[in-house]
């Protein structure tokens, strides 16, 4: 028998949450549901100064107003630093983690070639410093600290895309766990925290795929499961753009005043997206019954909606 599923949102609250997180909410929630599975949430705040306490708690308000609920007190990053820390410190002492002092002007001119997210794809310059080197560095400035990957692909089976897969000293290269400022990183944490948590069914937008298989070689180095991957289309306005969170006009606090209540938003966009037959207004629960990922297949690339 198949452990029950265990799916999750985690959203980084550095503005409003927009209609994009929403739909990515709304599927992660139906997609555990429609398998009796259960759904957590995660605040991923790790990058303090970026997420204030008020994002936080509009993100949770927003959630809970949608009827996008979950099954446990939410998991906030920020507080969890001594979990991360005792990951971290386990790769550090089998040697896998070196300090790179490499500034981002540096990382950027070196001749590197470019991962296709605006990050070049590490040269490993700091990985060839000597000890002596580094112990004269370590005066005068904070490193990151990068973690040394092998010359091997990495398969990731994603249920909207398919395969996907990346050598990760070729297309990655040795990637940051741990800031200069000395904040944990994004793979390092959600790895953890996804773990810890019993997440076994990750439901995110396309634009992570190709954090996977770092994830999941992180995965392998701590002796974790990994988890069902469905990475989905990311929302489009009609005229072509990626929603993002600069599209003030589509955050929660404008939706919830034009749609008034959360069936209306919710059937709305379930009509548009395929999810339901219409655009009736539906609560998240009535959506259950209708969710199938054969809709979302059919959305290959982008999901467009049409303003209201
Ligand atoms: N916090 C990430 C974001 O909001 C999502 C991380 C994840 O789902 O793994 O883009």
């Amino acid at each position: 028998m198949s452990a029950p599923v265990v799916g999750r949102f985690a959203p980084t609250p550095s503005g409003r949450l927009h209609l994009g997180n929403l739909l990515c909410a709304l599927i992660a929630y139906l997609s555990a549901r429609s398998q009796g599975g259960r759904f957590l949430l995660r605040i991923e705040d790790l990058d303090t100064p970026r997420c204030p306490k008020r994002l936080c708690d509009a993100a949770a308000r927003d959630l809970a107003w949608l009827g996008v609920v979950w099954d446990e007190p939410p998991l906030v990053q920020s507080e969890r630093t001594d979990v991360y820390r005792r990951y971290f410190d386990a790769l550090d002492e089998k040697g896998l983690l070196y300090p790179c002092f490499c500034t981002r002007a540096q990382l950027h001119a070196a001749d590197a070639p470019n991962r296709g997210d605006d990050m070049p794809v590490y040269a490993g310059t700091c990985a060839r410093l000597s000890p002596e080197a580094v112990a004269e560095k370590l005066k005068t400035r904070r490193p990151a600290y990068r973690l040394r990957v092998p010359d091997e692909t990495i398969a990731v089976c994603d249920r909207h895309y398919g395969l996907y897969q990346e050598n990760l000293a070729r297309d990655c290269g040795d990637f940051i766990l741990r800031r200069s400022d000395g904040l944990f990183g994004y793979q390092l944490a959600v790895v953890v925290d996804d773990a810890l948590s019993g997440v076994n069914e990750i439901v995110r937008g396309h634009d992570i795929l190709s954090s996977t298989p770092r994830q999941r070689y992180l995965q392998r180095l701590w002796g974790f499961e990994t988890p069902a991957y469905a990475h989905i289309p990311l929302l489009m306005s009609p005229d072509g753009r990626r929603l993002s969170k600069r599209d003030r006009d589509l955050d929660l606090g404008e939706l919830r005043a034009r749609f008034g209540t959360p069936e209306a938003l919710l059937g709305w966009l379930a009509g548009q997206t395929g999810i339901a037959p219409d655009t009736t207004p539906r609560s998240a629960e009535q959506l259950v019954e209708h969710f199938s990922w054969d809709v979302i297949r059919k959305h290959r690339e982008n999901i467009t909606v049409t303003a209201e």
